[in-house]
């Protein structure tokens, strides 16, 4: 059985039956007998069903921001913004993609040749809680909208989102079985990615997981696009505007409570500016009102789930007893639910969780550092390289960092990362491998054909 937990209460709301293997394999069967007639649909077909799939969701934008309160804690206001941003990505790609996937001509001793993108099948979908609508739209916008057809195994926390998704497609007209929703168990999905109906897996998760699923689809040679966790560093150089980078960090760190991929993680702040920078940051994070995420007045609402809120704390705690100081936070508090304060840690060195591991909540990890070049050489010292940022009033030297100092997939200067429709979005090292959204991101299940005519 599945089950819909309140993280606000601790109290189960909804239970699911978890798909029976047969089940399974209908539903597969049938998303790829679906394959062959929608690769063959026009884009402008497509685009019409995507545009209503956009529409759809804005008009319902309010109920399923309260079904993501209910079963992950997502305050509401940052729950519209999320179903904003689905319909946003499904008007991109029904803008875009007929022109993404036009023939590139290339010149050759054929008398013609050229390059042409074609849809390989379906493909399967891992996807976490965190965001429970947008990861999976950034995923299935333009996957469907290249012609493939999609299946999801979504976390198993979230099922009303994953059948809420699949209800949105039917509803915006989608043929039946174009994008389903397997109610399935992580250990399921290994006979999944070996199913001979499915070509390719995109996951977005933590490193574990996507370990796991990469194992599995390199045994069987199918293409896998991984979205892992990151450890994101934010650099304060000593020139930076340190009013508004605090500002900018804290939005960074507490957005979704501190459960983002990319989230602002380590801030690394040259010692000259340290005092100055941790002062404002620590008023910044200050102002986070955390409770019931319903609720209009709340900025922040609880972890997804208890088990991810102690995994937390433990974090935490193992670090202090490290040598990491606490400067705000740290503690459990005294309420129902998966609540935990922000938190501000300094002192933080290697060895130490909140040096090295993931921290999935809203706890940041201050670094102090000598000068830019440490800054960098601490930044880098990380398994992760999802996103990085820094902070200075000199452009120039904050381009060249971020385009050739720091190892990292997304790197921003005087900004919080964020992902865009129109951006390509992905990492490197263990925060995984290939692009999501953009021009890049729809061309990750495609069969990149050759096609030469003597
Ligand atoms: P997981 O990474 O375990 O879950 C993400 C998705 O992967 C879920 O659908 C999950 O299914 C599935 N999954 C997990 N293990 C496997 C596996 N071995 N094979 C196939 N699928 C798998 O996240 P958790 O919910 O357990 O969170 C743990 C930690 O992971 C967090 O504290 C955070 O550090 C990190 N995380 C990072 C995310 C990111 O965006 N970077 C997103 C989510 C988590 P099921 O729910 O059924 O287990």
């Amino acid at each position: 059985m599945m089950k819909s937990v309140n993280p606000v209460t601790g109290e189960s709301f909804q239970n699911y039956e978890i798909f029976s293997e047969k089940g399974v394999e209908k539903i597969i069967n049938s998303v790829d007998k679906s394959w062959h007639s929608w690769r063959k649909t026009s884009f402008f077909h497509r685009s019409q069903m995507m545009q209503n799939l956009a529409s759809l969701l804005k008009s319902k934008k309010e109920e399923l921001a309260r079904l993501m309160a209910h079963e992950m804690g997502k305050v509401l206001h940052e729950g519209i913004a999320e179903i904003e941003k689905c319909a946003w990505v499904c008007e991109y790609y029904a803008e875009n993609a007929e022109s993404f996937l036009e023939n590139e001509i290339i010149d050759s001793d054929f008398s013609s040749s050229y390059v042409s993108y074609q849809p390989i099948g379906t493909i399967l979908a891992v996807m976490p809680w965190n965001f429970p609508f947008w990861q999976v739209f950034r995923f299935a916008a333009p996957t469907v909208m290249a012609g493939n057809t999609a299946v999801l195994k979504h976390a198993s926390n979230v099922p009303g989102c994953a059948l809420a998704i699949e209800d949105l497609f039917r509803e915006a007209g989608f043929p039946e079985n174009v994008f389903r929703t397997l109610l399935i168990g992580s250990k399921q999905v290994e006979s999944v990615i070996k199913h001979h109906a499915i070509k390719a897996v995109s996951l977005t998760g933590s490193t574990p997981a996507g370990k796991s699923v990469a194992s599995v689809a390199g045994s069987v040679m199918k293409k896998c696009v991984l979205e892992l966790g990151g450890s994101d560093p934010y650099l304060i150089l000593e020139d930076a505007d340190l009013v508004s980078a605090a500002k900018t960090c804290a939005t960074g760190r507490l957005v979704n409570a501190g459960q983002s991929c990319i989230g602002a993680k380590r801030f690394i702040v040259t010692e000259t500016v340290y005092p100055e920078f941790l002062e404002y940051f620590t008023q910044e994070m200050m102002k986070a009102e955390y409770g019931d995420p319903c609720e209009p007045e709340i900025t922040m609402g609880p972890l997804a789930r208890i088990d991810l809120r102690d995994e937390l704390h433990r974090q935490v705690t193992d670090s202090v007893k490290m040598g990491a100081e606490v400067i705000i936070g740290g503690e459990k508090p005294n309420m129902k639910g998966a609540f935990y304060p922000p938190t501000i840690l300094e002192n933080v060195n290697p060895g130490m969780p909140a040096y090295d591991e993931e921290l999935f909540g809203p706890v940041a990890s201050v670094i102090r550092v000598k000068n830019e070049t440490e800054a960098i050489r601490v930044a880098n010292d990380s398994v992760f390289g999802l996103g990085a940022a820094v902070f200075t009033r000199d452009l120039k030297k904050g381009e060249r960092i971020a385009e050739t100092q720091l190892q990292a997939g997304c790197c921003f200067v005087n900004d919080f990362v964020k992902s865009d429709p129109r951006i390509p979005f992905g990492g490197i090292k263990e925060s995984g491998f290939g692009r999501e959204l953009s021009s890049h991101g729809i061309k990750e299940f495609m069969n990149v054909k050759t096609v030469a005519v003597k």
